[in-house]
């Protein structure tokens, strides 16, 4: 599970977070929407300590990893995250990319990283791209290898921003149909997405942002569907 409680951030003046409450069960999935710099990746980088709150807890399977004496190496590895930049190393083979954190990080002997590798590159159904380098992929493809790589490390719960942002728009149902498989898997999800089919189909909840809080939250038919709050509206007029 994920829980934030009063999540406040601020880069200098600029109040990014002004008190973020939310929480994600075990299995769910939590879509989070919002204009541009409304805070959402700022929000994403903050449950796993990538930034650090200015104010407020984030606990991680209940462990709270805002705590002084918190272990962050070790609630990290809960948790998987996927960028809308792939961030491969360019130089690696597919393979060689979802092997290299799992041997580095977990201390995975070759033989068994190996095995990890191909069975998560098989499940985001790129089994026969293990050979490839990242340049000879396309972009759902490697963005595809970055989801592999996240799930070889054996995650308990998976972060999202944009996944499919970067991608030309033929190729994004590839990557939402593994997220949705992922999704019924019972992968407990926190995903940062423009992608409203996705999120009113898959999601448990949808949390609309602007300015840094949160406007609205609940399942995808009321925030979506039928939205209380006029920027909700504003906002939904201009994506959907
Ligand atoms: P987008 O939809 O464009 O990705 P967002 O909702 O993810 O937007 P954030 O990236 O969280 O928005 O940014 C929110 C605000 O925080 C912006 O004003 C941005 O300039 C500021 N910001 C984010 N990261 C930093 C940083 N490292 N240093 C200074 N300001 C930052
Ligand atoms: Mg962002």
């Amino acid at each position: 599970a994920i829980e934030v409680r009063d999540l406040h951030k601020s880069f200098g003046s600029n109040k990014v977070l002004q008190g973020i409450d939310f929480t994600v069960e075990p299995g769910q999935v939590v879509c989070v929407i919002g204009p541009s710099g409304s805070g959402k990746s700022t929000l994403l980088r903050c449950v796993n300590l990538l930034e650090m709150p200015t104010q407020g807890k984030v606990f991680i399977n209940g462990v709270e990893l805002t705590h002084l004496d918190a272990d962050i190496d070790a609630a990290r590895r809960h948790i998987g995250m996927v960028f809308q930049q792939f961030n491969l190393f360019p130089h690696m083979t597919a393979l060689k990319n979802v092997m290299i954190a799992q041997q580095r990080v977990l201390k995975r002997g070759a033989q068994e990283a190996e095995i990890v590798a191909r069975e998560n590159l098989n499940k985001v159904g790129i089994g026969d791209k293990c050979d490839s380098y990242p340049a000879q992929l396309s972009g759902g493809q490697q963005q595809r290898v970055a989801i592999a790589r996240a799930l070889a490390m054996n995650p308990t719960l998976m972060l999202f921003d944009e996944p499919t942002s970067a991608l030309d728009p033929e190729l994004v149902g590839d990557v939402l149909t593994v997220m949705r498989k992922l999704a019924e898997e019972g992968m407990t999800m926190l995903v940062v997405t423009h992608e409203m089919g996705f999120a009113r189909e898959v999601a448990d909840r949808v949390v609309f942002m602007d300015g840094g809080v949160i406007v609205e939250d609940g399942p995808p038919a009321q925030v979506i569907g039928d939205p209380q709050h006029e920027r909700t509206r504003t906002f939904l007029h201009r994506v959907l």
